[in-house]
């Protein structure tokens, strides 16, 4: 089963290839400045996105492992992806908020749990990362 999924305004969009049914919010100060709040992201194989309207899509270097792309025109969040070497490089982790259909997608983890807000929680049973969990699998020699 395939997703698919737009900016905004329909400048961007795309199409998951592979079946998705889980997605993860991540709390960083980052994300957190990026999209307003709680980024909910799915994770996508690097060969399993096809993008249109990438002319329309500017993608931003948000830290040394790893990118953001989002529309020009709109603003809206296309997704995270890892650009470091690794197991995980091309990784992308796409904007749940983006796809069209997100019936049957269950939150299942919180990553940077350390870093929420404290003015709200999510009721689901998560599984929960903190930041140094999760630099010790996406980035071991990058700087903190
Ligand atoms: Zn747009
Ligand atoms: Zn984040």
């Amino acid at each position: 089963m395939s997703h698919s999924g737009s900016c905004l305004c329909g400048a961007v969009t795309y199409t998951i290839k592979s079946t998705v049914t889980q997605t993860r919010a991540c709390h960083c100060g980052m994300c957190r400045k990026w999209c307003g709040g709680v980024y909910l992201g799915v994770e996508v194989a690097p060969d399993q996105m096809e993008i249109k309207g990438t002319e329309n899509m500017t993608v931003f270097a948000s830290s040394p492992w790893a990118e953001r792309a989002f529309c020009t025109t709109c603003g809206s969040n296309i997704y995270s992806g890892i650009t470091m070497s690794g197991p995980h490089f091309g990784t992308r982790y796409v904007s749940l908020g983006g796809l069209d259909d997100t019936r049957g997608i269950e939150l299942v983890g919180e990553i940077y749990i350390d870093k929420k807000p404290d003015g709200y929680s999510f009721a689901n049973d998560t599984d929960k990362m903190t930041e140094a969990e999760i630099m010790a699998i996406y980035a071991p020699t990058a700087p903190v």
